[in-house]
């Protein structure tokens, strides 16, 4: 059982450990026992203050460092995420609750963007300068609760690449992971005050006070459509830039000459990785009428198959959810689509007990009409519907506001190129079940998004401005 009381628990402000400003604090609860494991500062709006002051006076020293250095402590943070993943792992999976295998591949993959943006740090091109003011500097950064790592180092690596300050705010459900993170930076040689760490309980006004002071010019917002559209809004009251990683509505789409079993693979990562709370969950998916019956047979047995369990337990495959109100939100979603005539085919009702479970669940002729059609569903439930024709996949799969993530599978490579073309995402993943990969584009059209991160200069282009000089010589 991973220790907390070994993650520092302070607000990170200036390279310093401190409470909040008015003593309060905000409860950690481990989502498959419900009880309290830990409690952080929960800060307010001159602790806010404090860390955009920390973050420009550290800006000059930071935005001074060669890229060379900068490179050299990303790199490090690699080298110390990987030689701690096991523990990292741990203390994702007790506060978040994904299953173990999943922390650990979270780990992987959040300690990726560090050596990534190493190796980018050095090959910023000349096409690229600072703003004339130099202002262009010191972001904020906010994450969700469902990747508590990775998400914050997607932001963190490109932004230090870039030479930017940054004020990480994690969400509040899984803050220890990013303190945790905050103390390995310090190890690592990242200076004080060039990343700073905000829990807090009031994130709008938080973030409005932040946003308002004229040296913060980028936001970075990775989490709910509802959320970014607020802050969209709160951004452009003073023209900051932004990045917005939303959610999404992953349509998965199995065609007739599919292989059966390479498609049932996909379909139980593409839907599964962290228990279905992922932004690229399969949330729909659609099957051709002569492989519809198989697949979906495949399919229950595989869900049904799977150890439901706390996280941190190795033999789990799937966790809890992160809240009750999670829970509640996914059953209302699956006795919707059963009251418009979806068959349930294992799972589709609330697992009695402690913690925040909702049982792997399999529907089939769910209606276009059901909520879950429209809505994320961030949960372990795979509804399946039939299709006739590749024209009907592709009308069906574009028929929501969301655009982040969508799969493929059939053996007709022409066929899959030509529905990816087609089908309004910003991501597609052909007969491949995960498409998360720091060395591509990752992020959304449509409601799902602006800007990516990750991939080549993608990334770290979020945090920098063009600068023309026109010279007379
Ligand atoms: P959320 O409710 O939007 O919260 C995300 C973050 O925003 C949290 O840190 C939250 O803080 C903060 N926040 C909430 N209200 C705010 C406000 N008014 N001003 C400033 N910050 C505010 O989303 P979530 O439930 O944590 O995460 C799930 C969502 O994230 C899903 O929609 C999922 O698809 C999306 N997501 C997208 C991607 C992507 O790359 N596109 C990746 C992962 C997740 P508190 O925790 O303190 O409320």
């Amino acid at each position: 059982m991973f220790d907390y009381a070994t993650v520092s628990h302070g607000l990170y402000v200036g390279g310093r450990w401190q409470p909040s400003s008015e003593g309060r604090v905000i409860e950690v609860v481990d989502p498959s026992t419900e009880a309290v494991i830990a409690v952080v500062p929960d800060a307010t709006l001159a602790d806010a203050a404090a860390a955009v002051n920390a973050a420009s006076k550290a800006a000059a020293g930071w935005r001074e460092t060669s890229p060379r250095r900068r490179s050299e402590i990303l790199r490090r943070c690699f080298e110390l995420m990987t030689e701690r993943a096991e523990i990292l792992a741990a203390l994702i999976s007790l506060e978040n609750g994904k299953a173990l295998r999943d922390a650990r591949s979270e780990v992987a993959y959040a300690a990726e963007f560090f050596r990534w943006n190493a190796e980018e740090a050095v090959r910023i091109s000349g096409e690229f300068g600072l703003a004339p003011s130099g202002a262009n500097r010191n972001c904020v950064l906010i994450t969700p609760w469902n990747f508590p790592a990775a998400m914050a180092t997607r932001k963190i690596a490109p932004a230090l690449a870039a030479g930017c300050t940054v004020i990480l705010k994690p969400a509040s459900e899984t803050p220890l992971t990013a303190y945790a993170l905050a103390a390995l930076y310090e190890e690592a040689g990242v200076p004080p005050g060039v990343v700073n760490v905000l829990t807090t309980s009031t994130p709008g006004p938080v973030t409005a006070a932040m946003l308002a002071d004229p040296r913060v010019r980028k936001l970075s917002f990775t989490g709910s459509t509802g959320v970014g559209r607020v802050l969209l809004a709160e951004a452009a009251k003073h023209v900051i830039s932004c990045s917005m990683e939303l959610g999404g509505n992953a349509p998965f789409i199995v065609f007739d000459d599919a292989d059966l079993e390479a498609a049932l693979d996909g379909a139980m990562v593409a839907k599964m990785r962290n228990a279905g709370e992922a932004c690229t969950a399969a949330n729909r998916l659609y099957v051709q009428a002569g492989i519809h019956d198989a697949f979906a047979d495949g399919l229950r047995k595989r869900m049904a198959a799977l150890n439901v369990g706390a996280g941190t337990h190795t033999e789990t495959e799937c966790g809890p959810m992160i809240t009750s109100k999670a829970v509640n939100k996914i059953d209302r979603l699956v006795q919707d689509a059963v009251v418009r005539g979806a068959k349930v085919l294992c799972g589709g009702a609330i697992a009695e007990g402690k913690g925040y479970f909702y049982p792997p669940t399999v529907l089939r002729d769910v209606s276009a009409d059901a909520a879950m059609m429209h809505e994320e569903i961030f949960g372990p439930v795979a509804p399946i519907m039939r299709f006739d024709s590749e024209a009907d996949a592709i009308a069906r799969a574009n028929d929501t506001e969301y655009g982040l993530a969508a799969y493929i599978y059939t053996r007709d490579l022409a066929k899959g190129m030509r529905v990816a073309s087609k089908i309004e995402s910003g991501m597609i993943a052909l007969n491949h079940g995960l498409m998360s990969d720091p060395a591509a584009p990752f992020g959304g059209v449509k409601q799902s998004g602006l800007g990516r991160e990750g991939g080549q200069k993608h990334g770290v282009a979020e945090f920098m401005e063009a600068k023309y000089i026109a010279v007379t010589l």
